[in-house]
C-alpha cells in the first residue's frame, strides 16, 4: 500500500516540501508518512527491493495476469481468486508460479 501511495503522482504536478524534499502529490507524502511510521513501530523492514526485483515481479504477474484473464474473464480481484495469504506482507497474492509459491506483491518465493 505504501508503494503505491508514494507512485502516486499528481498531474498538476508536486511541490516541495519543507525541508527540501519533492512531493509529487499529496497522496504520495501520505505514503511517506505512512512508511516512516512503519518503519518506527517496526513493521517495515528500510532496504527497498532493486528494480532487478521489481520488474521480475511486474513480469510474473502480467504473465500470471494473462494466464488468468484466458481461465476467468470476469475476474475483478487485484489479486488472482485463490490466492494465499503472504506471511511476508499480509496480501492474499500469493500464487504457484513455475511449480513456486510466489507472491505477487512483496516478491517472496518459497524457491529464493
Ligand atoms: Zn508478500
Amino acid at each position: 500500500m505504501v508503494e503505491e501511495l508514494k507512485a502516486v503522482f499528481d498531474p498538476r504536478g508536486g511541490y516541495w516540501q519543507a525541508g527540501g524534499k519533492f512531493m509529487p502529490s499529496i497522496i504520495a507524502e501520505l505514503g511517506h508518512v505512512i512508511e516512516k511510521h512503519m518503519q518506527k513501530i517496526g513493521l517495515l523492514r528500510k532496504p527497498e527491493m532493486d528494480e532487478h526485483r521489481k520488474a521480475l515481479i511486474d513480469q510474473k504477474r502480467s504473465e500470471y495476469e494473462a494466464q488468468q484473464k484466458q481461465q476467468d474473464a470476469f475476474a475483478k480481484a487485484d489479486y488472482p481468486q485463490g490466492a494465499q495469504l503472504c506471511l511476508k506482507c499480509s496480501t492474499a497474492a500469493v500464487v504457484m508460479m513455475d511449480g513456486c509459491m510466489t507472491c505477487l506483491n512483496c516478491g517472496d518465493s518459497k524457491c529464493g
